[in-house]
C-alpha cells in the first residue's frame, strides 16, 4: 500500500470556498513528489489533508505511515529555546529520556550541518540555518512521510541551492516519502522523483510528471 494516498478528494470551507476538486494522489515509500501550482489552487490545503490538519469534505485519505512530520515555510522554532533544544522538542512531548533525545538531536543537527551551533538561540542563526534546524527537528522524529510546505520560498538563492541539494542528500539516505510544494518548477524537478501539476479554482491535478533521471549525487 502506498504510504499516503488520496482518493477523489474534495475540500469545501465552511466559508463556501472550494479548494480542492477530485483529487486521487499517492505517494510511495522512496518516492520524493513535488506540487507546482498558481497561489490559490490548493497546494496548501492538499499539504493540511494529508497531514491530518484537515479533514476532506468528499473522499478519502489514507495515509499508511508509522510517523509523519511537516516542515512549514516559516521555520517556527521556539526562540527562547536552543537549536538543540527545539529539535529535542518532540522527543520530550514523547517521553523519551533525556539522554536519548538529547543523542538523536545531535545526530539531527549534525546531519543537517549544524554542528557546533547547538547552543544558539533561533535569532541567532541565519534564515538558512533556522531552517535547517526546522528540517532537524522534523527528520528526528525518522518520519515514514515528510509533508514540506514552501520551505525555502523566503530563502535567497544561494542558499536555497544548497537547502535543495541538502534535503536531496536527506531523502537519499533516509528514504522517507516525501511531498514537497513549491513555486519553482526548477527546484520541483531537481527534487523529486515526479512532479504533480496543479490548475484552477477549485484546484485539480492537470499533470503528473514523472522525472525518469538521475541528477549526479552530492
Ligand atoms: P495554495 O497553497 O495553492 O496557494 P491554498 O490551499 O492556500 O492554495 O488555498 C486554496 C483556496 O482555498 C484559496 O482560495 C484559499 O483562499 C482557500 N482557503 C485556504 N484555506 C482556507 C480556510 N482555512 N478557510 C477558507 N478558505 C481557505
Ligand atoms: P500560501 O501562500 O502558503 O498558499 P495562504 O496565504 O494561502 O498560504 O494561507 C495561509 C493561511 O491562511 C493558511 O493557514 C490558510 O488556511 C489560511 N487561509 C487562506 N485563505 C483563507 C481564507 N479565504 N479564509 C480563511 N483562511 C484562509
Amino acid at each position: 500500500t502506498a504510504t499516503l494516498a488520496l482518493t477523489g478528494v474534495t475540500k469545501r470551507f465552511p466559508t463556501g470556498t472550494t479548494a480542492l476538486t477530485g483529487v486521487d494522489l499517492s505517494v510511495d515509500a522512496g518516492e520524493f513528489v513535488s506540487v507546482v501550482g498558481p497561489s490559490g489552487c490548493g497546494k496548501s490545503t492538499l499539504l493540511r489533508l494529508a497531514s491530518g490538519l484537515e479533514e476532506a469534505t468528499v473522499g478519502r485519505v489514507d495515509v499508511d505511515a508509522g510517523t509523519s512530520s511537516y516542515v512549514f515555510q516559516d521555520p517556527t522554532l521556539l526562540e527562547w529555546r536552543s537549536a538543540r533544544k527545539n529539535v529535542e522538542l518532540i522527543g520530550e512531548l514523547s517521553g523519551l529520556p533525556k539522554s536519548q533525545r538529547q543523542k538523536a538531536a545531535q545526530e539531527a543537527l549534525d546531519l543537517v550541518g549544524l554542528t557546533g551551533f547547538e547552543k544558539q538561540h533561533p535569532r541567532q542563526l541565519s534564515g538558512g540555518m533556522r531552517m535547517r534546524v526546522s528540517i532537524a527537528r522534523a527528520l528526528v522524529a525518522e518520519p515514514d512521510l515528510a509533508l514540506f510546505d514552501e520551505p525555502f520560498g523566503a530563502l535567497d538563492e544561494i542558499t536555497r541551492l544548497a537547502m535543495q541539494t541538502e534535503l536531496q542528500r536527506l531523502f537519499r539516505l533516509k528514504g522517507f516519502a516525501g511531498l514537497f510544494i513549491t513555486h519553482s518548477v526548477a527546484e520541483a524537478v531537481y527534487l523529486s522523483t515526479r512532479v504533480v501539476v496543479m490548475s484552477g479554482r477549485p484546484g485539480r491535478i492537470v499533470a503528473e510528471i514523472p522525472v525518469p533521471w538521475e541528477f549526479p549525487r552530492p
